[in-house]
């Protein structure tokens, strides 16, 4: 388990979100797909944790079940000490407030018949803040120009506007609560290489300027290379490695780390690193394999490792991983 100190802000613990398959005329119960099984870390204030893993690894479901916008199986999802998982619908809303979404999409996450200050604005009517319109308008302009935007753009309309810079007004709705946790959901996976600079760049800047703390979801490790403090590695709703970043890019644990890391280009074109090919592919969380659930890829299995759960090991340093390699 993840170590928890006095400046952690989010803890999770035992985290489950199961999927129900239903079938045949009276539409039973009949299995469940394990999206996140049983996942325990914690993020610390101004950190950005990563969360990695390839497409259907339970990545994104893990990041909307800390929201609540999906709801949990099991688990607890303490932030700042109090357990939203126990929230009444109307308490989580008025949480929310502190904790916002970045969605990877930014030209399906936006309302195309709103305009761009109606967009921004929107939140901060629900929670009624600012008082007058005067003054809600003011906010919006005021936030545009904080993700680098002109105030005068908050009458266009979201089509006007480039992909970089719709992920700019999402960022900019984002903050406007003024939320201590935004969990960004791949946000920058759907721009061109050029612009995921920029963007990172402006999480970045904001995150300084505002204290702000991030869950940074991508199957991208290139990309959270440069922005993570600390990296978890996510396998069929499991975490198997968690790790501070240059740590785990200099020497990963897991197999499974090692075969992603061994597809990132090195900075050095001269230096080579031997390319790990997984066989086979990830198999269906609705079915995973018995024991560790990365068996029937790896290049390292033993026996044990088809039967035997691996548990989720401190190596010291604030690493852990979760391998039979290293419980014997
Ligand atoms: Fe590979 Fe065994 Fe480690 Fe799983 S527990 S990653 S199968 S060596």
């Amino acid at each position: 388990m993840d170590t928890v100190g006095p400046d952690t802000l989010l803890e999770v613990k035992g985290l489950k979100k199961y999927f129900p398959i239903r079938s045949g005329f009276f539409k039973k119960v009949t299995n469940h797909v394990k999206a996140v099984d049983d996942l325990s870390f914690s993020v610390a204030t101004g950190e950005t944790l990563g969360i990695v893993g390839e497409s259907g690894c339970g990545k994104s479901t893990t990041g909307r079940t800390i929201l609540r916008l999906i709801e949990p199986t099991a688990g607890e999802i303490l932030f700042q000490g109090e357990n939203l998982a126990r929230l009444t619908p109307h308490q989580m809303r008025m949480k929310r407030k502190d904790m916002q979404i970045i969605f990877q999409d930014p030209f399906a996450s936006l309302n195309p018949r709103m305009t761009v200050g109606e967009i921004i604005e929107e939140p901060l009517l629900i929670y009624n803040l600012y008082g007058s319109d005067k003054a809600r308008k003011e906010k919006v302009r005021e936030l545009l120009q904080v993700v680098g935007l002109k105030p005068e753009q908050a009458e266009r309309f979201p089509h006007e506007f480039s992909g970089g810079q719709r992920q700019r007004i999402g960022i900019a709705r984002a903050l406007s609560l003024h939320p201590k946790l935004i969990v960004a959901d791949e946000p920058v996976s759907a721009l061109d290489v050029s612009i995921q600079s920029q963007v990172l760049n402006l999480m970045r800047d904001l995150q300084k300027q505002f204290g702000l703390t991030y869950i940074f979801i991508s199957h991208n490790l290139s990309v959270v290379k440069h922005f993570c403090d600390r990296i978890g590695v996510m396998y069929l709703g499991r975490m198997v490695e968690l790790s501070p970043k240059h740590a785990l890019y200099q020497e990963p644990l897991h197999p499974y780390t090692r075969s992603l890391l061994s597809a990132v280009p090195l900075a050095k074109p001269k230096m080579k690193r031997e390319r790990i090919i997984l066989s086979g592919d990830v198999p269906s969380p609705a079915n995973p394999p018995s024991g560790c659930t990365f068996h029937t890829r790896c290049p390292d299995c033993m026996d044990v490792c088809k039967t035997e759960k691996p548990p989720f090991i401190a190596m010291g340093d604030g690493r852990y991983v979760a391998c039979h390699l290293y419980t014997k």
